[in-house]
Order: structure tokens, then C-alpha cells, then sequence
């Protein structure tokens, strides 16, 4: 399997895993960004706490990620306050503001090569969604880059910029925060039950318990496989190519996505729902060619990212008739500022403290009917697919995705290697 360029250049620290029962206040579920800021958070507000891992810390999608740390979701805030109403957008855009601060607070002490940045979404062709989204963006008071001189090697039709935004190297932040953490991997949590975790070597007790699994892998509360669906993206990092000084992204599906990070650039995209086909790495090399020909191709990888159905992460009690379990996902593929976001609202929720942005991201809302329809007819259609790969979630059809040897699911997103091993949630065991 590809390596990501932070995983290329960072290792990591390695811990125990789990033996025997043991309990706690808090059991956090899943060692990405997420889980292990959440962590950080409840260890300093004094609260005992344990992180259970499968695999190793960020072996998940915050060690593939691109790792822009910026509010500007794409193109988020003219359809936020559309269909939700400017006090939702605001709340929205507020909070990930703060989330950036709380980034840079702890940068101060952690070696992670964060730097201030300015975050631009382009279209190629719509320049009406651009205008829509800097006109929201002013009415939220957000600092608008007022030029728009850009190093992008194709025309736009478009392009609006946010300063005071902000790039790291993800993997160095996390060696950071997890230093000192209760953290246990190779461990993976099979099933929950009330206040009880179960894996193989025995059972957790813990009075709450944070799924923060990137997908929630229980399904008999939350309906989260109703309510999101999974992202695959690629990206390559290459040398000798110039630094585009900002952050982009294309406000379209599948459009590409530019960082510098040392010597390299990250050009990413060209992605699709997970299981369905796209671009992927063939693409992105006719893009390198064509845009950067003197360039080189360092690392190339593969990850994929939560999609809630109303574009706002689902982050607080996992359902409204478990008030002890609570989850984070969702992230829309802006998961560095969601990530910090549900450490602040997770925490605030276990210390009994109220937060005045945790209603946006209730994952008990409600979710707009046509969005949810098509995602079911998506998981129906695989159902019935006449196949004798299936699933073992909940028994989609699995399609063979020959660009990185594996077998995916385009209902929910879980990935098994070519003998059945089990790559990405929300399965929670070996394709038989
Ligand atoms: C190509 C791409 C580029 C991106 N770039 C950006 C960007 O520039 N900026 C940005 O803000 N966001 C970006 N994102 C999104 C962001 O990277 C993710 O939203 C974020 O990393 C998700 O973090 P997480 O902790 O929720 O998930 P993960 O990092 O996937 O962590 C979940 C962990 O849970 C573990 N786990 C799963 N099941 C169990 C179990 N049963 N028991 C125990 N552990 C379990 C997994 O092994 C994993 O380590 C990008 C996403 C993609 C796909």
C-alpha cells in the first residue's frame, strides 16, 4: 500500500496494547486526530481517560490527509445559510475559527511546521457559486483576502481567499499531542454496550465513551449508514514544482486540491465516492505532465473521508437515548479544524459545561429527505447485486478497485485487502 509523505518522513511512537479489564472515566474509540484531541483536551481539563486503537495511532485518514487547517470548506457558506439560516452559518464559521486558534496555541510548544496561510476556493466554470460564497463569507465578517493574484497553472473562473488560515505537517502534531496520553493500539473495540467496551482481550468500563472511529461502526443506534457515506480522494506529492502560495481547492466534485509543504507540492483530487470509479492517480499524472512537466513524483496515497448528508459534521451524542456515548464523524473532508472542534464541544459536554455552538452539530437533527433518499437507494441498489463478495457491515456488494488492490464498498466505504483483511470501517471484521 502507498505511504503518505508524513508517513514517509515521520515515525511515530508505538504503544501497548490492551490485557485483560480495566476502567476508566472516558474510553475514546480510534487514535486518528480526532480521538487523540479529544484526549489531549480531557486529560488538561483533569478528566481520566484511555484511547483504544485497532491499528497504530493515525493509521487512519489523519495520516493520509493533505492537512490544511482553514474554515473554508470548498464552497460551504452560501448553501449554509440557503438551506440552514445565517445563525447556523455563523456559529459554523465562528467555531472553526476558533479551532484555528487552538491550533496555533498549541503549535507555540510543538514542533509541526505550522505556518499562517491563506486558504482559496476556485471554479473552473461557476463563477456564480464563487460570488455567492464571498458574498456569505462578508456577511459573516470573515477576513477576505481583498487581491486575488493566484499561482495556479490553469485559468479560473472564479476564486475567493480566506487569511489567517493555517497548514502543518499533521503527523508531527500528533507525536506532540500524544505524548503522555493513556493510549493503546493494536486494540480494536468490537462491540458497546451501554456503559461496557468489549475487545478480544477482555472489557473496558468507562461512564462515557467517544466513538471516534472516522465512521461509527455501531449501527443499532444513530443510523449513521443512512446518514453519511464515505470519499476517496488521491493525491501525489512532487518535487520540483513551484510553490503555489496558499491553500486551494476546487469548489467542484473531483476538481484538485494544491499545498506546498517543504519542497513539495501536494496536488490531490480526482476522487469519488468510495467503490464508485474516478480519475484517481491516472488522472492526477495526466494533471502532473500537463501542468508541471519538469516535475518529479515523490509519493503517491489514497484516503478517504466521512460525508455527512447536510454538509455539517455530526459531532455530540451518538443518539439522543445514549447520553453516555457520544461521537464525532463527518468531517466532509475538513477534519483538521472538525477535529479540534469536536475536542472542544466533546469535552465541554463531559465536563457539564454548556457550549453555545453544540446544537449545529446535534446528530440527532434532522436531515434533508432527498439527500437521505438517494443515499439509501445507493445502499438498495448494492444489496442486491448478485455477488459472492459481500460486506460484512451490513451486506452491500463489494467491487473490485484494481488502482489499489482492494475491495470496496460504495453503500458505507469499508475496504478489504485482496484476501479479505479488513483496510477501512465501518466493518469491524475480515471479509469472509
Ligand atoms: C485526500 C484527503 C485530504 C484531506 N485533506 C484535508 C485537509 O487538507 N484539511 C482538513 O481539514 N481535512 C482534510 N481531510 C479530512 C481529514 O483528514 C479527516 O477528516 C480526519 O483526518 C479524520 O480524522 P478522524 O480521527 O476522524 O479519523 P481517522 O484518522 O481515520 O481515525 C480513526 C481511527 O479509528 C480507528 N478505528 C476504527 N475502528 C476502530 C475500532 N473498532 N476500535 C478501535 N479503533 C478503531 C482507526 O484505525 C483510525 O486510526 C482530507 C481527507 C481526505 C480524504
Amino acid at each position: 500500500m502507498e505511504k503518505s509523505l508524513w508517513h514517509n518522513e515521520i515515525k511515530l511512537p508505538s504503544f501497548h496494547s490492551l490485557k485483560g479489564d480495566i476502567k476508566t472515566d472516558v474510553l475514546i474509540v480510534g487514535g486518528g486526530l480526532c480521538g487523540l484531541l479529544c484526549a489531549y483536551y480531557l486529560k488538561k481539563a483533569g478528566i481520566d481517560c484511555i484511547v483504544a486503537e485497532s491499528n497504530k495511532i493515525a493509521s487512519g485518514t489523519s495520516g493520509n490527509t493533505t492537512a490544511k487547517i482553514t474554515s473554508l470548506h470548498g464552497a460551504i457558506y452560501g448553501d449554509l445559510i440557503e438551506k440552514s439560516g445565517i445563525e447556523t452559518a455563523q456559529k459554523y464559521f465562528d467555531i472553526n475559527q476558533q479551532a484555528i486558534k487552538e491550533y496555533e496555541k498549541i503549535a507555540k510548544s510543538a514542533d509541526c511546521d505550522f505556518k499562517e496561510s491563506t486558504a482559496y476556493t476556485y471554479s473552473l466554470n461557476d463563477s456564480e457559486k464563487i460570488e455567492k460564497e464571498y458574498n456569505a463569507l462578508l456577511k459573516l465578517g470573515a477576513p477576505i483576502k481583498p487581491d486575488s493574484k493566484i499561482s495556479l497553472p490553469f485559468k479560473v473562473s472564479a476564486i475567493v481567499g480566506l487569511q489567517g488560515q493555517a497548514e502543518f505537517n499533521p503527523l508531527k502534531f500528533i507525536k506532540y499531542i500524544a505524548e503522555g496520553l493513556d493510549i493503546y493500539e493494536n486494540t480494536r473495540i468490537l462491540e458497546v454496550n451501554d456503559n461496557v467496551a468489549y475487545y478480544s482481550g477482555g472489557k473496558i468500563m468507562a461512564q462515557k465513551i467517544i466513538i471516534a472511529t472516522h465512521f461509527p461502526f455501531i449501527n443499532k443506534h444513530g443510523f449513521y449508514f443512512l446518514k453519511q457515506y464515505q470519499y476517496r480522494s488521491y493525491v501525489i506529492a512532487l518535487e520540483n514544482a513551484p510553490n503555489v502560495g496558499g491553500m486551494y481547492v476546487d469548489e467542484a466534485d473531483g476538481g484538485l486540491s494544491f499545498r506546498n509543504y517543504g519542497n513539495f507540492l501536494l496536488l490531490g483530487g480526482c476522487g469519488a465516492r468510495t467503490g464508485k470509479p474516478c480519475g484517481n492517480w491516472t488522472k492526477l499524472t495526466e494533471y502532473k505532465e500537463k501542468y508541471y512537466p519538469n516535475s518529479k513524483e515523490k509519493y503517491r496515497w489514497a484516503t478517504q473521508d466521512c460525508m455527512s448528508l447536510d454538509k455539517i459534521p455530526f459531532i455530540g451524542k451518538y443518539s439522543a437515548k445514549k447520553p453516555d456515548l457520544l461521537v464525532a464523524t463527518g468531517f466532509n473532508k475538513w477534519g483538521m479544524t472538525s477535529s479540534m472542534v469536536s475536542a472542544m464541544i466533546l469535552t465541554d459536554m463531559i465536563k457539564g459545561t454548556k457550549n453555545e455552538y453544540a446544537d449545529i452539530f446535534d446528530p440527532s437533527r434532522s436531515i434533508l429527505k432527498p439527500q437521505l433518499a438517494i443515499n439509501c437507494f445507493e445502499t438498495l441498489a448494492n444489496y442486491i447485486i448478485p455477488t459472492t463478495k459481500r460486506c460484512p457491515h451490513l451486506g452491500c456488494a463489494l467491487k473490485w478497485n484494481k488502482y489499489e488492490r482492494s475491495w470496496d464498498c460504495s453503500c458505507h466505504g469499508s475496504r478489504f485487502e485482496k484476501q479479505g483483511k479488513l483496510i477501512n470501517n465501518p466493518a469491524n471484521k475480515d471479509m469472509k
